[in-house]
């Protein structure tokens, strides 16, 4: 789904990209903010960057919603069609196992690249490279659905455990360091 931009920021990125002429046409016929023909310009360009962001970086990124975005693909007749209960936790703990281990696989073949034994490979490093962060994905995008299953809020259960964790090392984020 593409992100949605929100409207400052659209307005500051078509602001920074107008040129002197462009922006006179800004102050002579919209008040000095960029007319909607920016705006769009401005959005065409930021919805082409996007998908090759980290996801992190991409506006709009929630991993509660993706969770119902998540459950519901897997359970619409026009997605997988598979109701999220009719497996047990284990069963998904089966799927999200066998992704890692595919991620496990991508990761063998890399460590041949790094032992010099990338000629045992039938693909390229920038195609593990590739692979692996579908593989490492399909784990999220399970682990996901497997927490769903078990009555988990994701997001919730991360933040907690992580907090828990800092604070039994005693860890506090430095001034400047990314932090909740
Ligand atoms: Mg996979």
């Amino acid at each position: 789904m593409a992100p949605a931009w929100p409207p400052h920021i659209l307005e500051a990125a078509a602001l920074a990209l107008m040129t002197p002429m462009a922006r006179e046409h800004a102050d002579t016929f919209h008040g000095g903010r960029p007319g909607p023909g920016h705006i769009a310009d401005v959005r065409r360009v930021l919805e082409a960057v996007a998908p090759h962001l980290p996801a992190a970086r991409q506006p709009g990124f929630d991993l509660r919603a993706f969770g119902v975005e998540n459950r519901t693909r897997c359970e619409a007749p026009n997605g997988f069609g598979h109701r999220l209960h009719d497996w047990s936790l284990s069963d998904w703990m089966t799927a999200t196992l066998g992704e890692l281990g595919e991620a496990a696989n991508i990761a063998k073949k890399l460590n041949r690249v790094r032992d010099g034994l990338g000629r045992f490979n039938a693909e390229t490093e920038d195609a593990l490279c590739t692979k692996m962060a579908d593989e490492i994905a399909d784990c999220a995008i399970y682990l996901d659905l497997m927490a769903q299953a078990a009555g988990i809020d994701l997001a919730t259960a991360i933040r907690r455990k992580f907090d828990r964790t800092s604070a039994k090392i005693g860890y506090v984020a430095a001034p400047g360091a990314p932090a909740p």
